[in-house]
C-alpha cells in the first residue's frame, strides 16, 4: 500500500502525542492504534522516564489489544507511529496478530541522527519490522515528518546531555 491522506493525518496526531512526551520528561513517541473503520482505539504515548524502559507506546498498544480486540479485530487494525517499532514492539505487534503498520520515521533515520549527534546508541540491535515480523504489512517513511520529528529527537538528546 501507499500512504493516503487519512493515513498522514494518523501520523500527524502520533507526532503531536511524541511531543507531549518529549514536553512529559519522556522520548518523542506516539503511537495510536485504528480500527478497519477509521476509528481510534487505543493511544499512548512513551513513559520511559519513571525508570522502566520497555514503556513504549506500541507494547502498550499491544497488550490493549491482546485484552480488548478479538483476533479478527487486532489483524483488521492498523498501528500508526512517529518511529518505526523497535525489535521489542515488532515482536509484540506479531505477537498478538495486529495488522498493518504505518511509521513517521524510520528506525534506520534515527539510528543516524543519534550517531551524527555522538548521542548514546540504543542499546538493542537495529533490525526492521520486517526483519522482525517478515508477515507484517509495513508503510514508511513519510517525508513530511523528518524535520520535525529530527527536532523532537534532536531535543531530548540535548536535554539528556544537559
Ligand atoms: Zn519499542
Amino acid at each position: 500500500m501507499t500512504i493516503t491522506p487519512t493515513d498522514i493525518g494518523h501520523l500527524r496526531r502520533c507526532v503531536d502525542l511524541a511531543r507531549a512526551a518529549l514536553d512529559a520528561g519522556d522520548e518523542p513517541f506516539g503511537s495510536t492504534l485504528v480500527a478497519e473503520d477509521g476509528t481510534e482505539l487505543f493511544a499512548d504515548r512513551n513513559r520511559v522516564s519513571g525508570g522502566d524502559a520497555t514503556q513504549h507506546p506500541e507494547f502498550a498498544i499491544a497488550r490493549w489489544a491482546a485484552t480488548n480486540l478479538s483476533p479478527a479485530q487486532r489483524a483488521s487494525s492498523t498501528v500508526y507511529t512517529s518511529g518505526e517499532h523497535c525489535p521489542m514492539c515488532s515482536a509484540a505487534h506479531a505477537w498478538v496478530g495486529l495488522g498493518r503498520i504505518v511509521y513517521a520515521t524510520s528506525g534506520a533515520q534515527l539510528g543516524t541522527w543519534l550517531d551524527e549527534w555522538g548521542a548514546a546508541p540504543a542499546p538493542v540491535t537495529a533490525l526492521s519490522i520486517q526483519q522482525v515480523a517478515p508477515g507484517v504489512e509495513v508503510d514508511g517513511p513519510a517525508d513530511e515528518f523528518t524535520d520535525t520529528m529530527r527536532g523532537l529527537h534532536h531535543a531530548r538528546v540535548s536535554r539528556d546531555a544537559g
